[in-house]
């Protein structure tokens, strides 16, 4: 058992509060992650041991957990005190890579923060943090990683009785645009001032001064949701509590990958005003981080006009960063070199995509097909053929690189209705489409004959989806 260190908690005492996690009689272990186990210097086999499951429900004798307090806007409005309310801090562990990574539960029980909660998790929303952020780091996409999911053996209440879970997740840190919030709203700058210095010398030991950490965000931000954008993931929950300041993606509730092109594309059942729509992640990306300069201001300056002036200054780096990230990856996708009309030709062909339906993510392994001279698999896809054909006679002349291409378009993604379907048969106890699904999309852009279906939209039966955050 290596030790936990906790630098949070000494270094932010008014935001760590000692906890405990609720006991559990019988753990079960449902799914372990060995490599990252490995990477944090954690045996796998000694995790997979009583003592080891112990430890991934929190209950081992060399932690000191903690449930961390912040704030945040939910959907535009700001609670002042929101916090883990199912989650605590283990501590901090090394990577291999000589980072430091929070080990953190999630559905370990009630804290002081919990308001009406019940402090637990369902089996199938933490399999579903599991799966999507695995996929997502194997997308290459920043993200926090799962480390293990226990079964608690207890009874979930929801909708109807579920089996209960405790995910173990790991993290650059859980330092959220919340977290400064929270420390701005205690009007102690000394506060804010500690938590901006452990943001900077955990994350962004170069920058500086505190502007030097707000563009590191705005610049880590901007490349994150250009990755999402690329991908086709929706986040559905873009809360300021629920955006990193590291730049990982975290909280995966109600996010889903798009199957048809539409920027308006909404999962979430409480999302009524599509504000986390697919096509509305990187202005309320931006929406967050002015929320995050908000919160830094008094760090900026002490006379609050300049301060205000120094943040839009910095803030107004946002957009451009972003077209820059996505730009880029979207010539990469489209395998073309930087010309002046491929930002024409992207809209050109998004346009067409969203007009006729298609597959967001198996389109781009249609086009390296084109580009290798095999035409048909994309004007299969496409209804308006007129427009299919004048699209890519615009951009096969510009001499695509189908092998650049396949490596940044994904085949396997988790997919809404697979996903469905191997939560569903966890739920009842049934592990091996969960574990087959997991090695597909964790191994997202390599084909295999055998996972045809993997890569296929769902079949018209499955309706439109939604996801829910009563998770
Ligand atoms: P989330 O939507 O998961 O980002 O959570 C938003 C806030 O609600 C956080 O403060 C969570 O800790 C809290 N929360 C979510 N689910 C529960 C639950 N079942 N019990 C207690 N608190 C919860
Ligand atoms: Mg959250």
């Amino acid at each position: 058992m290596p030790l936990l260190s906790d630098h949070f908690a000494r270094a932010l005492p008014e935001m760590a509060l000692s906890w405990q996690a609720e006991p559990v009689q019988e753990p079960r272990l449902l799914v372990l992650n060995e490599v990252l186990a490995g990477e944090l210097g954690l045996d796998p086999a000694w995790l997979r041991g009583p003592e080891g499951v112990r430890l991934l429900v929190g209950d081992h004798a060399g932690v000191r957990p903690v449930a961390q307090a912040y704030a945040g806007h939910q959907f535009g409005h700001y609670s002042p005190r929101l916090g883990d309310g199912r989650a605590l801090l283990l501590g901090e562990l090394v990577h291999a890579d000589g980072g430091v990574r929070d080990l953190h539960l999630k559905g370990s029980g009630r804290t002081t923060f919990s308001r009406g909660g019940d402090g637990f998790a369902a089996v199938g929303p933490m399999l579903r943090e599991y799966l999507v952020s695995e996929a997502m780091h194997a997308l290459g996409i920043p993200t926090t990683r799962a480390l293990g999911v226990v079964g608690t053996g207890r009874a979930v209440v929801r909708e109807s009785l579920l089996p209960g879970a405790v995910l173990a997740r790991v993290a650059a840190s859980h330092l959220r645009v919340g977290s400064f919030q929270y420390a701005r709203a205690t009007d102690d700058v000394d506060l804010l001032r500690r938590l901006a210095d452990h943001a900077i010398e955990r994350h962004y030991p170069g920058v500086e001064g505190y502007r030097g950490l707000f563009e590191a965000v705005i610049e880590a931000q901007a490349s994150l949701v250009a990755r999402w954008m690329l991908v086709g993931f929706v986040h559905g929950v873009m809360n300021t509590d629920n955006m990193t300041i590291s730049g990982e993606t975290i909280d995966y509730g109600p996010c889903a990958f798009m199957e048809a092109f539409d920027p308006g594309t909404v999962y979430s059942s409480i999302d009524h005003g599509g504000r986390y729509a697919f096509g509305n992640q990187p202005p309320i990306a931006e929406w967050n981080l002015a929320r995050l300069a908000e919160g830094m201001l008094p760090l900026f300056d002490a006379d609050q006009d300049k301060a205000i002036e120094l943040a839009l200054e910095s803030l107004g780096g946002f957009r451009s960063s972003y077209n820059g990230h996505w730009l880029k990856g979207m010539r990469a996708k489209l395998g073309i070199p930087d010309v002046p009309e491929a930002p024409a030709l992207i809209d050109d062909l998004l346009a067409l995509l969203h007009k006729n339906h298609v597959d967001y993510t198996s389109f781009y392994r249609h086009l390296s097909a084109a580009a290798r001279g095999n035409t048909e698999p994309a004007r299969e896809v496409v209804l308006d053929l007129a427009g299919i054909d004048a699209w890519l006679a615009r951009w096969l002349p510009l001499g695509p690189d189908a092998d650049v291409m396949d490596a940044v378009n994904p085949l396997y993604i988790p997919r809404n209705h697979l996903v469905e379907e191997a939560l569903a048969a966890a739920t009842a106890g049934d592990l091996a489409p969960f574990t087959e699904l997991l090695s597909v999309v964790t191994h997202p852009y390599v084909e295999d004959p055998a996972h045809a279906h993997y890569a296929s939209p769902a079949p018209q039966d499955f309706g439109e989806y939604q996801t829910f955050c009563g998770t």
